[in-house]
């Protein structure tokens, strides 16, 4: 790996990668908002004075704790969990649970740190946060589900507050885990604290749109994006990894503005439905059934799917990925710029290898970072918060447009930034730099703590 150009930037890295050993997935995320500092420390010298970069790449908080639970046979298990409290400049810490067996400190580091940076690009009032277990939630009863959300919630209690951190959900948390992990909360504190925890259900605090806000929001990015280009996503044929929560919501968006996504996909291969993604199918099999995406092809008889298959294969004009992180490499770029990919947009967090997004700079393709791109479910999640606050719920329309209009000024603000400091059309110099000084504005101007 090249050295970073700055010197200061490049000793300020080494120095993380020296203090956070192993832990590979938050020395990239680092790398990547580092290497669009140079100028802005250039023009803010007080930012390295007081060094800003340096507090913001070590955590303020981090919690790691045992979870122990008994699953449906009476054996005990036990999970490692933790939450991150990153950075509190701008508000409470935010940011999502993930329970995957994947897990462990340097995941949940590499969100909580994207996490800062994306928040303070929505313009509300939310700090940084991350938290999750290895904790494999595929193929457990309901019922183990909820004994392992309230073992996790009887530890995690103690750290959360509508004024202190909020969770949210990520890969493999949604709306039936934080119903158990409101329910535990609630009866721990004795509070009704409708503000702790955001993705809630709408009978009890939940917002509407949530559920829809990642993908949703993604879509309304890309539009914006492929309009500055003179596009629309209209009749572009597009792929999305992915058949979770965000997979499926960009699915439906692309479809309501007229796009046509030909693929989608699970951790176990993908399928390939020339007419169009059926999501009302995929809703039944994903949300409802809990099923393998292999099972599409029991309704849709001329789908096709591939067991371990690369979804970066298949042509496409518009990529979308939604699963993972580093799911899409270098390789897999070439692969579609050579197919004719005009614009990439990133619904999960940092899918694309640094190769990979180099290749697309490079090739002049669209490119939204996750920071940016997938801004859509903490901003509503933001909007949740709010209504709880003010003891109100909005309709469906009203937040939908609140999310459009937060979603279209992001892309705004990360184009002009590029352009401001002498890259432009360059989106991740544009959310790194304007994430960041917003951050560092707020601790200069608190002082040192
Ligand atoms: P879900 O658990 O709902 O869905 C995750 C999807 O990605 C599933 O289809 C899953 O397949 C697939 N996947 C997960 N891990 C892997 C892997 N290692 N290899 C291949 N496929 C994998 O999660 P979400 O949709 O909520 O999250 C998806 C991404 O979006 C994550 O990167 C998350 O951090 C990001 N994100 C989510 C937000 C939200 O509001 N939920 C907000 C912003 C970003 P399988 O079922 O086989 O595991």
């Amino acid at each position: 790996m090249s050295t970073l150009t700055n010197p200061k930037l490049e000793s300020i890295y080494l120095e993380v990668v020296n203090r956070n050993p192993g832990e590979a997935e938050f020395h990239q995320a680092v790398r990547e908002v580092l290497e669009s500092l140079g100028p802005v420390l250039a023009k803010y010298p007080e930012f390295g004075q007081r060094k800003i970069i340096e507090r913001i790449c070590e955590p303020e908080r981090q919690v790691i704790f045992r979870v122990p639970w008994q699953d449906d046979k009476g054996e005990v298990r036990i999970n490692r969990a933790f939450r991150v409290q990153f950075n509190s400049a701008l508000g409470p810490y935010k940011g999502g649970l993930r329970f995957h067996p994947s897990v462990y400190l340097g995941i949940i580091k590499f969100l909580g740190f994207e996490q800062i940076f994306k928040n303070a690009l929505t313009g509300m009032p939310i700090g940084g946060g991350k938290g999750g277990s290895d904790f494999d939630p595929k193929g457990k009863s309901d019922d183990e589900i909820m004994r392992f959300c309230q073992s996790f919630m009887t530890e995690l209690w103690r750290y959360l507050g509508e004024y202190i951190d909020v969770p949210a959900g990520d890969i493999g948390v949604g709306g039936r885990e934080i119903g158990y992990l409101f329910g535990q909360y609630k009866r721990i504190t004795t509070r009704y604290e409708s503000g702790v925890l955001t993705g809630k259900g709408l009978g009890y605090g939940g917002s509407l749109v949530r559920r829809e806000a990642t993908g949703y929001g993604l879509v309304y990015f890309m539009d914006e994006m492929l309009k500055g280009r003179r596009q629309t996503i209209e009749g572009k044929t597009c792929v999305v990894s992915g058949s979770g929560n965000v997979a499926i919501y960009t699915i439906e968006k692309v479809q309501q503005l007229g796009g046509k996504v030909v693929a989608c996909s699970d951790s176990n291969g993908y399928v390939h439905d020339e007419a169009g993604i059926d999501v009302e199918l995929v809703k039944q099999l994903k949300e409802v059934e809990r099923r393998r995406i292999k099972d599409y092809l029991k309704t849709r008889k001329d789908a096709r799917y591939v067991e371990g298959g690369n979804i970066w294969e298949i042509p496409c004009q518009v990529a979308l990925p939604c699963a993972t992180q580093n799911e899409l490499t270098g390789k897999d770029a070439a692969m579609l710029v050579k197919h004719g990919c005009i614009a990439v947009g990133e619904g999960a967090n940092m899918p694309s290898t640094p190769e990979a997004v180099k290749v697309f700079l490079d090739h002049n393709v669209g490119f939204g970072p996750a920071k940016a791109a997938n801004a859509g479910g903490v901003a509503t999640s933001a909007l949740e918060m709010q209504q709880n606050a003010s003891r109100d719920s909005w309709t469906f329309d009203f937040t939908d447009h609140r999310l459009e209009d937060i979603m279209r000024n992001i892309y705004r603000t990360v184009e002009q930034t590029a352009e401001e400091y002498g890259t432009p059309g360059n989106y991740v110099n544009g959310a790194n730099i304007a994430g960041f000084i917003r951050v560092a504005q707020a601790m200069v101007a608190m002082g040192l703590i």
